[in-house]
């Protein structure tokens, strides 16, 4: 976009030659977050090491990886009971562990199928030879809403759903009724975006380049119940119960990633203020795009309106020509990330936590200048 003012030559963004950046994941960071890694790089807090320096096991870096789990605890307002934990391995290793660990005998796993999540959660539970019951959902309208009424198995271990579907673009508003059955949540692409209660909750997992910082961690909320489920005769570094009692430092975590986690958590505490706040920023910046999507002749949204996520917003152009040249366009003008995912193609904006609403006020101008000059 071009320089207009003098104010906005002095941005970050440009003063840097950063693009608005609307990745799917690995994702946008608040610059401060990156500021402070460049910052205090090569030598952390006084030690005249860097912090990939370090040894996890010194009070440095302790005193980090607490930071990341008192922010956690403070920001969720987590009871005693739930565990923070940090996992190698990503989402994806998540859903291979969770049948794995907390599977009942001789009671189903349930599993809600919104998408491509979903379904790989559900296949890593049927590899394992599990008894796996999935609760279809709108998979013949290609996953396109969110189903509001079914009832949950009360015999089921528990009753796994995927809160924010990154690729359609569909995220729950309220959680369903597990009926006295923990829920077990996939927040990957929308954890810590807005205030959930717990309560329901066994377990909650995100993958953490979405919302929380690098890639390859995952960040796993797991209540204390669960974790009597867990068989002994898993292997260690599968037992979810290895990880709580070795306060996630089995072995060497990736203590740059968890790092970052910890600033990032630190900027939504302090900077932003909160998850409540955090929330309405998150939805502001949505219904600026989707206002842009209702009112255009050319832009089409792709989730059905009650469905609708404010962290990723899916849409079409009416034919392959328009949409390369807008995503072409979007490009040369600094707008990076708008390809929506290869499965579903289309474009699709992923409005992430650090995605700021500046960014977002630009990208709607842009899209409304291409509108008029097609
Ligand atoms: C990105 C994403 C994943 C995959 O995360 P990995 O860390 O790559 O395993 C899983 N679930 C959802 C909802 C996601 O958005």
């Amino acid at each position: 976009m071009k320089i207009e003012s003098l104010e906005d030559i002095r941005k970050d963004l440009i003063v840097e030659k950063r693009v608005h950046i609307f990745n799917a994941g690995p994702a946008a960071l608040p610059i401060s977050v990156l500021k402070e890694v460049q910052e205090h790089f090569l030598n952390f807090r006084g030690s005249g090491m860097s912090i990939t320096e370090i040894s996890h096991r010194s009070t440095l870096f302790e005193e980090v990886i607490n930071d990341a789990i008192d922010r956690t605890r403070r920001l969720l307002k987590l009871s005693n009971d739930y565990h923070v934990l940090f996992i190698q391995g990503g989402a994806s290793l998540q859903f291979c562990m969770i049948p794995m660990n907390l599977a009942l005998p001789g009671r189903p796993l349930t599993y809600i199928n919104t998408g491509v999540w979903s379904t790989k959660a559900i296949r890593e539970a049927q590899i394992q030879g599990k008894d796996v019951r999935v609760i279809p959902t709108s998979e013949d309208r290609d996953f396109s809403s969110l189903p509001t009424d079914f009832t949950a198995d009360r015999q089921a271990s528990y009753l796994h759903l995927t809160s924010n579907n990154t690729i359609r673009g569909t995220q729950w508003q309220h959680f369903p009724d597990g009926k006295g059955i923990p829920l077990i949540s996939d927040m990957s692409s929308d954890f810590m975006s807005r205030p959930v209660d717990v309560k329901p909750f066994g377990l909650i997992y995100a993958g953490a380049q979405k919302n929380l910082g690098p890639s390859g961690i995952a960040m796993v909320i797991i209540r204390e119940d669960m974790l009597k489920r867990v068989p002994g005769s898993l292997p260690t570094m599968l037992k979810y119960t290895t990880y709580r009692d070795n306060k996630s430092l089995f072995n060497t975590p990736p203590t740059f990633a968890i790092y970052i986690i910890a600033l990032v958590l630190e900027w939504l505490e302090e900077t932003i203020g909160g998850l409540k706040e955090m929330e309405k920023i998150n939805k502001e910046k949505a219904s600026l795009i989707y206002e842009v999507i209702d009112k255009s002749e050319i832009y089409q949204g792709i989730a059905e309106a009650k469905s609708r996520s404010i962290m990723n917003v899916t849409f079409r152009l009416p034919d392959k020509e328009l949409e390369q040249g807008f995503l072409a366009e979007a490009r040369k003008n600094g707008f990076e990330g708008l390809r929506g995912h290869r499965s579903v193609g289309g474009c699709r904006a992923s409005l992430y936590n650090a995605v700021t609403i500046d960014s977002v006020k630009r990208l709607v101008a842009f899209m409304r200048e291409f509108e008029e000059k097609s």
